[in-house]
């Protein structure tokens, strides 16, 4: 038996990977669920599963998770540190899906425990990339790459090694308002863009994929995961979502890995890697679909691409910068406060006006975030002022 633990058990990703394991009680063991807020869902899901241990990110929920749990014999607990200490316990296999920064120290945890970490939080691996590779190395713990955009080149890339790699392809949706000019999309709202064509998200990834800085963040995501050169890594826009990516090696030859988009095929690939489960995702349909379309990417329209670019190029901090002024445009954007352009603007600002030295450890990281949080909020003032 496969002992999983789930880290952001209720949200998109983690409710797909649950279902995977709901399918197959046989082969997995629940060691830890956990969730920020929803206290009825974690407690249903702990049972449901018989999870050894549930963790509610918001410490002052621990009375009513405990109480959600009682006379189940599962263990509650609460807090930033328990979510810590519940990536150490010994799981084979983790799934790192909590949304934003709040992943990283719990996703580092679970790397620094030596067992295999399936990894969609990408916020966190762009933050701290370096440190995190290092703890993987470290530590010799597996990370399998979730995003399906990576995990599609992590399935490309088979048994190659890096040095026969030419170029990495990595496809876009181009999202909601991919052939939109930049004055229709100055009144956006959060709901038109949560409203991702091709694949079903939480809501700060949809917002994400409509700036396109989602792609900025996978650009700076497969830079850490698959080191060929930031120059050799390419983004091309393909609205159908069939291709999930390439990988074009020195001889000229290209793979692509294909598949419905649905999320729940590379949580299975990570599953199961080295081997391959049976999923229920729809196989793919090429007739009915009938033709596959490539665009360049526009960076005068969707500037979160050259802003994510220059960041990855200029290192050090700038990514943690970047993915941290994102995060609070994003939660502003979707409160209503500021409008779809403005996110992008913002990380802009945030970029010229804050610089920090090179992250040299996780407490180094987590200082820039919160510098560049707190830059980001100056920033929003004098906008709705
Ligand atoms: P979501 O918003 O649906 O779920 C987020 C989960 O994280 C929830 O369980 C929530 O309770 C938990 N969480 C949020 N804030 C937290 C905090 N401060 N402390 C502890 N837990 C917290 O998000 P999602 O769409 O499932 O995305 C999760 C991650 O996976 C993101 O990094 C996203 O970029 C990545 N990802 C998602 C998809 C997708 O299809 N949804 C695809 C690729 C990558
Ligand atoms: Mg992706």
């Amino acid at each position: 038996m496969k002992r999983v633990s789930i880290f952001g058990a209720t949200g998109s990703v983690g409710l797909s990977t649950l279902d995977l394991v709901r399918r197959d009680r046989d082969a997995y063991r629940v060691v830890a669920l956990t969730a920020n807020s929803d206290v009825d869902s974690l407690a249903a899901q702990a049972r449901e599963t018989g999870a050894q241990v549930a963790v509610i990110g918001q410490e002052r929920l621990y009375g009513a998770l405990k109480d959600a749990l009682a006379g189940s014999g599962i263990e509650a607990a609460a807090g930033e540190q328990a979510l810590v200490e519940a990536a150490g316990l010994d799981a084979d296999w983790t799934m790192a899906a909590i949304v934003g920064c709040a992943g990283l120290k719990p996703t580092m945890a679970a790397l620094k425990a030596g067992g295999a970490v399936a990894l969609a939080n990408k916020e966190s691996l762009v933050s701290a990339g370096g440190l995190m590779m290092q703890a993987a190395t470290a530590s010799g713990a597996t990370l399998l790459p979730v995003d399906s955009e990576h995990n599609a080149i992590f399935q490309c890339l088979a048994s190659c090694g890096l040095q026969d790699v030419a170029r990495i392809i990595l496809t876009a949706s181009g999202g909601p308002f991919r052939t939109r000019s930049r004055a229709e999309m100055a009144d956006i709202t959060p709901a038109q863009a949560v409203a991702h064509p091709n694949w079903s998200m939480g809501a700060k990834i949809s917002v994400d994929s409509a700036t396109m800085m989602n792609k900025g963040l996978e650009l700076i995501e497969a830079a850490h995961l698959f080191p060929i050169g930031l120059e050799r890594i390419e983004i091309l826009v393909h609205p159908q979502s069939v291709i999930h990516s390439m990988v074009e090696y020195r001889d000229r030859s290209t793979l692509a890995q294909l598949g419905s988009p649905d999320m729940r095929i590379p949580i299975a690939h990570a599953l199961a890697w080295p081997e391959r489960i049976a999923t229920p995702c729809q196989p793919l349909d090429l007739v009915r679909i009938g033709r596959l379309d490539f665009e360049a990417p526009d960076e005068q329209r969707f500037p979160a691409l050259r802003l994510a670019r220059a960041a990855a190029a200029e290192g050090g901090a700038a990514p943690a910068i970047l993915n941290a002024a994102n995060e609070v445009a994003v939660a502003a954007f979707l409160a209503g406060h500021i409008g779809f352009l403005d996110i992008a603007m913002i990380v802009e600002d945030v970029l010229q006006r804050y610089r920090a030295p090179p992250p040299a450890s996780i407490d180094d990281v987590l200082a820039a975030d919160a510098q560049a949080r707190a830059q980001a909020g100056e920033v929003m003032e004098r906008l709705t002022a």
